[in-house]
């Protein structure tokens, strides 16, 4: 039986689309590319945004259109499925299966069920699932791998629908993820990706490995040459783990530090928990300890609250700390999160033209961040052939830069030196030095 998973939103999502993949794959299921090729079709759903929503229930739309044609098994699973529960059959009676983010794992029990003729609908929040992270190499080349480190989040920002529908924070045992991470590194994973919606209180409260103990343990690794994680919350970023940066050599010098705005009247109205002062600090002091350190952010604009003085707020903090890229969105309410309540007087025309401004000046300092690595010699893990070009390969800088440069195709999977010459907005070109 063939199947096909379309999958929306982060890279939590991915993830657990390359679990339901290695579920279905022991299960003699077969991948294909196309979705009209496939018997079963699995849509892997994200809810943080309208635009995510809105894309799925199009996605939908097609995939109605196919059933009523040609007969398909198709089941709905992640954050709408969640939200949505059982309104999912009202709104979507075509649908054989759903299951919630915590309960991906019964993927196989839930097309078995449909094959029969019975709808299967599960969306309890204990159902987690540490035992299915293993094997799950990351599909693209098996060099990098995602690890799931903790599920769900207690912090309700007030924007954020994230602990409505994965639930609060749960960290798995320190023992499973590093039985999880030796076995990536006998099958010759060399990066692995931490994951989780806030790994900085990763075993809060917990009698087992803090966040950095659990970093430098990895790091002692054999193998395992690179470790990354996402997302990081401010607030929580503490002094032990920005110590790490520059400390422990496989940890790489990139962090991901969402600030969403440079107000304080707005972070307190999205119950951020910090102020702009705190911001600065925490990256003033990941910038002592590691001077190289790449740093990535996310911004909403047109939150309600957001006036003109505000916005500009966001732009001086911008300018300020020249981020090395930023994911900008225009706030879209979203049921159930607090600020959906909040009137909002930003029209969207306004907040188009605040994330228009916002983009053009963060493309500069990009740019000019790239620009001043050429001529500079970095290391990066070659990754595969580059989309461009048959003689090119692509690959990543410890800092996270997509790198594209003439080489052999026999150096997928090697550690490179590569010299940059010329630095773009979303990546670099460069040479064998
Ligand atoms: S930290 Fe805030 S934005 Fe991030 S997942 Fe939790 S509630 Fe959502």
């Amino acid at each position: 039986m063939k199947y096909f998973i379309q999958t929306f939103g982060c890279q939590m999502n991915e993830h657990d689309s390359e679990k339901m993949d290695y579920l279905l794959q022991g299960q003699g299921y077969i991948p294909v590319k196309e979705v009209r090729e496939a018997d079963v079709i699995v849509v892997n759903t994200c809810c943080v945004r309208e635009k995510a929503e809105q894309k799925f229930y199009s996605f939908m739309g097609r995939l109605k259109a196919l059933k009523a044609r040609y007969g398909k098994i198709i089941g709905v699973t992640g954050c709408i499925a969640q939200l949505e529960k059982n309104n999912i059959k009202e709104r979507l009676p075509f649908v054989d299966f759903s299951l919630g983010p915590s309960n991906i794992h019964k993927i196989t029990d839930a097309i078995d069920k449909a094959l029969n003729n019975i709808d299967f609908m599960d969306f309890s929040e204990n159902g987690y699932h540490p035992g299915i992270g293993s094997h799950c190499i990351h599909k693209k080349n098996g060099l990098k791998a995602f690890i799931t480190i903790m599920k769900g989040c207690n912090n309700f920002c007030s924007y954020c629908i994230v602990p409505y529908v994965r639930g609060r924070e749960i960290s798995r045992h320190s023992k499973d993820i590093l039985n999880e991470i030796k076995m990536m590194s006998d099958n010759g994973v060399k990066e692995i990706i931490l994951l989780g919606q806030n790994v900085n209180s990763y075993n809060k409260g917990n009698n087992d490995l803090s966040f950095p103990e659990l970093l430098e343990t990895i790091n002692e690794f054999n193998g395992i040459e690179r470790i990354r994680f996402v997302t990081s919350h401010p607030k929580d970023l503490s002094p032990n783990l920005i110590e790490c940066f520059g400390r422990l050599e496989k940890l790489c010098e990139q962090i991901h530090l969402p600030f969403q705005a440079g107000s304080d009247k707005i972070l307190r109205l999205m119950n951020r928990g910090y102020t702009v002062k705190q911001y600065i600090d925490k990256i003033t002091h990941l910038r002592m300890r590691c001077s190289d350190i790449a740093i990535t952010s996310d911004c909403i604009v047109g939150f309600p609250g957001e006036d003109d003085d505000a916005f500009n707020e966001t732009m001086e903090l911008i300018t300020l700390l020249e981020f090395d890229g930023i994911f900008s969105f225009v706030y879209s309410p979203r049921k159930y999160a607090a600020a959906s309540n909040l009137p909002n007087d930003v029209t969207k025309e306004k907040a188009l033209e605040r994330l228009r401004h916002l983009q053009t000046v963060q493309k500069a300092i990009t740019i000019k961040k790239n620009r001043a690595m050429e001529g500079k010699t970095f290391q990066v893990l070659v990754e595969g052939a580059s989309k461009n070009s048959n003689e090119e390969l692509t690959g990543r800088t410890r800092t996270n830069k997509i790198v594209n440069f003439k080489g052999k195709h026999d150096m997928i999977g090697s550690m490179t030196d590569v010299k940059i010459i010329k630095g773009y907005a979303n990546s670099l070109k460069g040479e064998e030095p």
